[in-house]
């Protein structure tokens, strides 16, 4: 019994034996068998409340303020991880969003910078051969000096220029 109440003073002993046997009794009009979870709850109940209030009584002002930071520091770790994992799940929410994009981006515009791969290209226009002499040498029949500059219009090739906005490369398609 002395090692059970080690720290316990008699008037603490006192209570823990008196709640014991108060939960007992008042159990007891429950029936025989309930009178052990009576006395088992109620020495449980009491014991605890007053070990933990001897525990705190015991303890001295540094260790008090040592347990107080301990917790702060616990919470904060626990923050910061979970700020972490936040930052984490936003991270991946971008990187799929930005993949979905790029999805999309690829499936209404096919054509990728045969040089850097990138799919941010802009068509300049239609592709014509920079100078037709054919055309120049109509032209210069029809209309002299003049139809020689008509040579530069030039001929539909049915291509389209692109220009690769990332790296400037210019290609026909
Ligand atoms: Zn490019």
């Amino acid at each position: 019994m002395k090692n059970v109440f080690e720290g316990f003073n008699s008037v603490q002993i006192g209570i823990v034996i008196v709640v014991t046997l108060l939960f007992g009794i008042s159990s007891f009009k429950n029936g025989i068998e309930t009178i052990i979870v009576g006395l088992v709850c109620g020495f449980g109940l009491s014991y605890w409340l007053i070990a933990r209030y001897n525990k705190r009584k015991n303890m001295s002002a540094d260790e008090i303020a040592k347990a107080k930071e301990e917790k702060i520091k616990n919470k904060t770790e626990i923050k910061k991880a979970k700020l972490l994992a936040k930052e984490e799940v936003e991270k991946h929410k971008a990187n799929i969003a930005t993949y979905k994009q790029q999805q999309k981006t690829a499936r209404v515009n096919p054509l990728v910078c045969p040089k850097c791969g990138s799919s941010e290209i802009t068509p300049l226009g239609k592709d014509k051969k920079s100078f037709s002499w054919g055309k120049a040498a109509g032209g210069t029949l029809l209309s002299g000096s003049v139809g020689a500059l008509a040579g530069y219009t030039g001929k539909d090739t049915g291509k389209t220029v692109f220009v690769c906005m990332n790296c400037g490369k210019q290609f026909k398609k």
